[in-house]
């Protein structure tokens, strides 16, 4: 129901051109064009715990992968290099599964990096409470990480239970504490909401402790539900009892509120942010080149996905083969609505870049202004923000929307390492 929602929406905002299918790249080179500047986003999907509600690509760590993986890294690192010269990198984001569990091999890919490309920008990493220790903290240091995202989750035993993660609510503030000892120019934690059976009080338990940490930024973000799920295990939560509408409602706007009240900036529907820390971020970079299984890359209206497989991974780039499974073109059209949507997440966007991305687009005018008149988002100053209404429904319409774009591809692409077609 929802997706021939989805599809209406889109065929009457973007058009009937745009082709939504992701077609088979398996054996092809990507031609990239001309690139001067991309940020970067490396993938490494190894974890010791196996969180069942996780959607991402990840396997369990296994000490006889990691040299595979490194070299099909260091391999793809190069191939690029050779492909696009030694181009600016804005910005790296390290993401995964759980990097530190790839520590030391993190630093040869850092070096490999820097000795490709021309890195400028903040070097950012996600790591869990159970990663944190003194020499990881250092080590990450010497390697330039500038930014650090921790999954706290929870404070309450029960919840990470429920989760599957792999430390205790007592372990989270000694970390914390250790991740201080760094210097990092941010840090942010990941708090989970809307988990099943968790109360508007648990969630309070958990907003005043994540405070007392005293952070730069706190991410607090709901369990995800993803409509066409197969990824195993997560179906167990699914028939869970998860919060309600209202209560979902109720729980953001406790969030919003009380993060606003103690002094924290909303800088995404998710993040709050204080002080003059560099914001921490993720997703909404504008170009970005994807290493690593099941990295995706957008770029020069383009966006394709490596092979989810970390083994055939390995494979090809062993066999100096390309590792992209699927691609999709992206018309100027959808290239610019996939640009609003970011910058509604984000919170506010000029109405100069607006008017330059959608100055013919009259029903796209046309729902700004009812969004506008709904109380959904307003103008001060030549920017468009969301209001604090506007945040839950944008919230709402990524778990909905967007969500099910990317799970229908990173489903077919778990099950199937080099998908035909994937139509989403
Ligand atoms: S640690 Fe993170 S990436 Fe790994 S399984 Fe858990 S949620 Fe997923």
């Amino acid at each position: 129901m929802l997706s021939i929602l989805t599809r209406s929406i889109r065929k009457i905002l973007i058009g009937e051109k745009q082709d939504f299918t992701f077609y088979s790249m398996k054996g092809n080179e990507i031609e990239l064009g001309e690139l001067n500047k991309t940020d970067l986003y490396i993938h490494i999907p190894f974890c010791k715990s196996m969180c069942p509600y996780c959607p991402y690509n990840r396997i369990r760590y296994e000490r006889s992968k990691v040299k595979p993986y490194l070299d099909a890294i260091l391999k793809e690192i190069a191939l690029y290099g050779e492909k696009l010269g030694k181009i600016n990198i804005g910005s790296i984001y390290i993401g995964g599964g759980t990097p530190t569990n790839l520590i030391d091999e993190l630093a040869i890919i850092l070096e490999s990096i820097n000795e490709a490309f021309n890195v400028k920008g903040n070097i950012s990493i996600e790591t869990s409470v159970y990663d944190i220790n003194e020499t990881n903290v250092r080590k990450l240091k010497e390697m330039g990480v500038s930014q650090i995202s921790i999954g706290v989750q929870s404070f309450d035993d029960r919840f990470l239970k429920l989760l599957g993660r792999n430390y205790k609510a007592e372990d989270i503030i000694p970390a914390i504490k250790t991740v201080k000892t760094g210097g990092f120019k941010s840090i942010n934690i990941d708090l989970m909401f809307a988990l099943p059976g968790q109360k508007i009080e648990d969630l309070w338990n958990d907003l005043k402790k994540a405070i007392e940490l005293n952070i730069d930024q706190i991410t607090a973000y709901p369990l995800f539900t993803f409509p066409y799920s197969t990824v195993g295990k997560y179906r167990g939560i699914k028939q869970l009892k998860m919060p309600n509408f209202m209560i979902r409602r109720k729980m953001y706007y406790t969030i919003y509120d009380y993060l606003e009240s103690r002094g924290y900036n909303r800088v995404s529907v998710w993040g709050f942010k204080k002080g003059a820390s560099p914001e921490y971020s993720s997703v909404t970079r504008e170009k970005y080149l994807g290493f690593g299984a099941g990295a995706a890359t957008y770029t020069n209206n383009l966006f394709y996905f490596n092979t989810f497989s970390v083994e055939q991974y390995c494979k090809t780039l062993s066999e100096e083969e390309s590792p992209i499974s699927v691609s999709m073109k992206v018309g100027e059209k959808l290239s610019n609505y996939y640009w609003l949507y970011w910058r509604l997440y984000e919170g506010e966007f000029s109405t100069a870049d607006f008017k330059r991305k959608f100055s013919r687009d009259k029903k796209l005018q046309t729902i700004l202004k009812i969004m506008q008149i709904w109380g959904l988002i307003e103008k001060k100053n030549e920017i468009f923000s969301l209001t604090r209404r506007g945040a839950f429904w944008i919230h709402l319409a990524q778990n909905h929307f967007m969500l099910d774009y990317i799970n229908k591809v990173w489903t077919v692409s778990m099950n199937e390492p080099w998908p035909k077609r994937i139509e989403i």
